[in-house]
């Protein structure tokens, strides 16, 4: 089997992280750990959680980075994740929260900070047309719909829609934020070599391709697999 592996996924908004995370949580059979996910869950149960955090997620604003690490912290201790790894998605998104992140990893760490690239035009357009299902999250675009004809989820029936954070205003701030507060991250994992740097541009198979080899590279610089 393959081994198992530790990784964050960079790369702004709509660089194709939520899909090549999918991809990748299968290839290493290791569980997808999305924040956005989890805090959206969290919205959709109505809990104390989510009626906290639903204005700032609706707005683009990023919340607390206590929080985030609070709900991280309990997800990467969970028997899946200790045993074989885990994809992390949207989290870190300052220095702080990665800080927290190599704290909660000692004495191991990350195999690889993996960063999608695309140019901020692009990732634009693929977020306004991006569309995704309330139920089980899997995603499609205005140039990929659900296979029906009708924006009816192909995975679960679910309702297939426009995220509230996926408008024009909130695609920007989402983008300015990203600039501002998580791109220092990307300084932050290179100055510790574990940085994987990633052209997202083509097809969803090839940037697969390209973002494995570059975690087995790092792996191999980094002294062998777990
Ligand atoms: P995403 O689906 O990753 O774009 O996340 C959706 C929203 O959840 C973000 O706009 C933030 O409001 C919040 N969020 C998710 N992950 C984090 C994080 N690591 N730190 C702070 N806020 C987060």
């Amino acid at each position: 089997m393959v081994p198992g592996v530790r990784l964050v996924v960079l790369g702004k908004q709509g660089a194709g992280k939520g899909t090549q995370c999918v991809r990748l949580s299968h290839h290493y059979v290791v569980p997808h750990v999305s924040t956005g996910d989890m805090l959206r869950a969290a919205v959709k149960s109505g809990d104390g959680l989510g009626s906290k955090v639903k204005e700032n997620m609706d707005s683009g604003e990023l919340l607390g980075d206590d929080l985030i690490m609070e709900m991280v912290a309990e997800r990467l201790g969970e028997p899946d994740a200790r045993a074989r790894g885990f994809i992390l998605d949207g989290c870190p998104r300052t220095t702080h929260q990665a800080e927290v992140l190599a704290s909660l990893m000692a004495p191991d760490d990350i195999d690889a900070a993996v960063d999608i690239e695309v140019p901020t035009i692009q990732a634009m357009r693929r977020l306004a047309g991006r569309r995704v299902c309330v139920d089980c999250g899997s995603n499609y675009s205005v140039s990929a719909p659900p296979k029906s004809g009708t924006w009816i989820c192909d995975v679960c029936g679910g309702e297939v829609i426009q995220r509230e954070d996926d408008i024009e205003d909130a695609i920007s701030r989402r983008l300015e934020l990203y600039e501002r507060q998580t791109a220092p991250l990307i300084d932050w994992y290179t100055s510790r070599t574990q940085l994987a740097k990633v052209n997202g541009i083509g097809s969803p198979d090839a940037v697969l391709r390209r973002i494995i080899r570059s975690v087995e590279d790092k792996r191999q610089q980094r002294g062998g697999s777990r």
